[in-house]
Formats: structure tokens, sequence, C-alpha cells
């Protein structure tokens, strides 16, 4: 897909495995399962599926995936899988490096989608992306450093506070222009500060929806992840973002459904549904 004077591709860094009653808060199991089969442990497949930008003399990348800083414990429970996919084969694609990267907009600090923004080499924490500027809003750094009891386990300072002690951290704040043609939206529900990132032209739109839809079931408004700290401003959100992607005919780019990497959507009887789905 191409916006303005960037050519947009979807690149998947690997797989992941969530429980599928937090996933969908409230909404029964004999309904989520449908589409989204879980195994044994409960778990549904997700994709860490990041966004990058060419064009304007930059290779940008909208989240890291998950990384690869994790215990043989961790990696059981989340069942963290870089067999079929990873960061640096599915750049290769591209022709790329992860020293070729110039910007990584973070949409939260988070571990699925930071974790790639650092490894460990020698027993040290490195930048992945060591010539790039990394961007994230300022709230939720905050946020990071200090979370609340219930999102504690989602940051872990080694993602991030390496990024900030090489000066490589940029924080926003609020709606801005980060680069031509790209501009972030600020959404509270999931966390404090989260980004999404939209790409637009005088044509076209596309959305990169973060934790506020992660996946394509979530564009039913009672689908509200258990992670979420404030639910209600989640549903006021996505109602707003989806009002605006039904008139603006935007497409919404999805970094955790297994299956559906972007969709446009339509007004349905009960809130909104897909109208067609997009390959980037
Ligand atoms: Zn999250």
């Amino acid at each position: 897909m191409k916006i303005g004077r960037y050519e947009l591709h979807q690149i998947e860094t690997g797989r992941f495995a969530l429980d599928g009653g937090a996933m969908f808060g409230i909404v029964p199991k004999p309904l989520w399962s449908k589409l989204n089969p879980p195994d044994d442990e409960n778990r549904i497949d997700m994709a860490l599926r990041v966004l990058l930008i060419m064009g304007n003399k930059r290779n940008i990348l909208v989240d890291t995936g998950i990384g690869t800083k994790f215990s043989e414990k961790y990696k059981e429970i989340y069942k963290i899988d870089h067999s079929k996919y990873n960061l640096d084969s599915s750049l290769k694609k591209f022709n790329l490096e992860t020293k070729d990267i110039t910007d990584v907009i973070l949409t939260h600090l988070h571990f699925d989608h930071a974790g790639g923004s650092t490894y460990v080499e020698d027993g040290k924490h490195k930048l992945t992306f060591p010539n790039a500027v990394y961007y994230v809003q300022k709230a939720n750094y905050e946020w990071a450093l200090n979370p609340s009891e219930k999102d504690s386990g989602s940051y872990h300072k080694e993602d991030f506070v390496p990024v900030a002690e090489e000066g490589k951290l940029r924080l926003v704040e609020g709606r801005v222009v980060i680069l031509p043609n790209i501009e972030v939206i600020i959404s509270d529900g999931h966390t404090t500060g989260q980004q999404l990132v939209k790409i637009s032209d005088e044509k076209n739109t596309l959305v990169y929806c973060g934790d506020l839809i992660p996946t394509v079931s979530h564009i039913r408004i009672p689908y509200i992840m258990g992670y979420d700290i404030h639910p209600l401003t989640t549903i006021e959100e996505k109602k707003r973002l989806l009002s605006n992607a039904c008139s603006g005919d935007w497409t919404l780019f999805f970094e955790h459904d297994a299956l559906t990497e972007a969709v446009k959507v339509k007004k349905a009887e009960k809130g909104f549904g897909v109208r067609e789905k997009v390959i980037l």
C-alpha cells in the first residue's frame, strides 16, 4: 500500500499466545472461541505484526514485537515462537537490516510491543536499532516507570530504560505529527498514553490500532481486553475511531490478529463490522 511518500508493508516478528478470557473480557467463551480457537491452556494465537513504512529517505517501524529477552519459563507461558517469523528475516525481505531503521514509533511500552527494542549481548542490554530515534508518549513512559499494580507485569524496564540511557528515546506529548503524513492519536483506555499511528494523504488513511483494537474480533464494542485499565474509556475511543474509519474509508491495521492484517469497516446493526479485508 502506498500513502503519501511512503510504501507500507506489514511484517510479522513472531507469534505468541495469551489467555482467551483475558483477551475478550466479559465476552463468554462460546462466543469468542468461534473465531479464536483456544489451545488446551485456553490461550489463543496472536500475531506480533509491526508496520514498516519506507520512503522519504526513512525506514520507519511501528512497534518492535516481543523481542528475544525471555527465560524458558516465560517462553512457555506466552508460547513465544520465532520459528516461522522473526524480525531479521522479515526485514531481509525488504533488503533491510536492523541498522537501517531510522525511526521506531512505539504505541506503548508493554513487552509485546516494545520488547524488540533491545536485546542482550554479552550480558548487556543493547539497542536493536542502533541508528533509530524511538518515539513514545511522555505520559506512557512515566507510567511505565511507575505502573499500577494491575499492569506492572506488562512493563519490563529493560525494554525501554536502555533506550532512554542511550539518549535515543524521544518523548512526545499528545496528538502530534511525528513525520510528514504520520501523526499519532492518543488512547488512554488500554494503558495511559498509548499512541495509535495514523498515516494519511489526501486519498488514503491507515491507522495502526495497537491495543485499542488488537484483533478483528475487537471491532465488536463489548470485546474489551481484561488488561485494559480504563475499559469505559476504551469503549468511547473505539467508537470514535470506528466511526471515523467508516466515514473516512480508513484502513484499520491489527497488530495481534493471527489471520487478518487489516480491514475496512462499515456500520452494522449493533455497532460496526468488517466491510472488506485489506492486504497491504
Ligand atoms: Zn498493551
